[in-house]
């Protein structure tokens, strides 16, 4: 119920403007179909992946010739589950830390601009595995903020893990590489590296990431397991091109989509998920601890529907 509780403004926002565009119509036409269009595109699913949907819709009402309006909550739902099954084939269930061959911690590198949640959602998924009796260590290797470290450690002492930093202005390399040493030496489960989110330039970007991911590698050869990237729903387009960027800057595995709890924008998640082949692994349904969320795509559609 937290869930749709977090999705109340997109879900709201999303039916009233799918009743209007049908309203006082029976059959799904071209003008149906256009209106679809606008509500997809004003919902900020995207463009590309809006007319990837209405292209599906528009090849199914032209099969069966005639198609109820009334039938079109069901079959665009149905397209959406599909388009969303692409990239999340698997539903996680639980906090299950990325797998690791042989031995050692799970390292997990997190990414995206300043703001967007980053330090909340680490915080959260800390205080997830801790409480599933792993042993945690949060890396500062944002180290071009004072708050960033600070705010890293207040979590650190919330959630009742381990931290390591080597305080600010410090290479984030290095904090990034110690943080996994750490996590070896002393028998972590996870290690969870925060990183500056500085988008000053496209190739600046790619080689800032490359040299924290390589010195993560060179403490520990199979890791990072998972770089995560942390994207906040209320900026709408705007998290589309940050996904653009970091996707080409580095490997991203997985996404954390922020404050969906706060915008009338959810249909991001389907844009963002389908334009860049990234499965969502988290949401964000507000400040608290615990209002963060494993992505379930058929949950996350029904909040959408109602
Ligand atoms: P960072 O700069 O990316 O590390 O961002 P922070 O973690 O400091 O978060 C920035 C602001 O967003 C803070 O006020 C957080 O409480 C807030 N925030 C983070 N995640 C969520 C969320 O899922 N919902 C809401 N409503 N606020 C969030």
């Amino acid at each position: 119920e937290d869930l749709d509780k977090g999705m109340e403004k997109t879900k709201t926002g999303f039916f009233n403007k799918l009743n209007r565009a049908v309203a006082g119509k029976d059959k799904v036409d071209e003008e149906v179909l256009d209106e679809l269009e606008s509500v997809l595109i004003s919902s900020d699913v995207g463009l590309d992946t809006t007319i990837k949907i209405i292209d599906r819709i528009e090849a199914r009402v032209a099969e069966q010739k005639y198609v109820n309006t009334s039938e079109l909550h069901e079959i665009l739902r149905d397209e959406i589950v599909q388009l969303l099954a692409e990239q999340n084939d698997q539903d996680f269930e639980d906090y299950q830390l990325p797998p690791v061959e042989g031995d050692g911690p799970a390292v997990i590198l997190v990414v995206g601009v300043n703001g967007v949640g980053k330090t909340t959602t680490i915080g959260k998924i800390a205080n997830q595995y801790k409480r599933q009796g792993h042993k945690v260590v949060l890396g500062a290797a944002d180290t071009f903020r004072a708050a960033a470290v600070d705010q890293l450690k207040i979590w650190s002492e919330r959630v009742g893990c381990e931290f390591y930093s080597k305080g600010m202005y410090t290479d984030p390399a290095a904090v990034a590489y110690e943080t996994t040493k750490f996590a070896i030496d002393n028998d972590c489960d996870v290690a969870i590296i925060d990183t500056a989110g500085r988008l000053h330039t496209k190739f600046n970007l790619m080689k800032e990431l490359s040299k924290i991911k390589r010195s993560i590698t060179k403490a520990l050869p199979s890791a990072p397991h998972q770089v995560l990237l942390v994207l906040d729903a209320t900026t709408g387009q705007n998290a589309i091109e940050q996904a653009k960027a970091f996707t080409e800057a580095t490997d991203v595995s997985a996404l954390a989509l922020t404050k969906l709890d706060g915008t009338a924008k959810g249909g991001v998640a389907i844009g963002i998920t389908d334009s860049f082949q990234v499965p969502i692994r988290y949401i964000g349904v507000g400040e608290g601890i615990e209002h963060l969320q494993i992505f379930n795509k058929r949950a996350f559609v029904d909040s959408l529907f109602g």
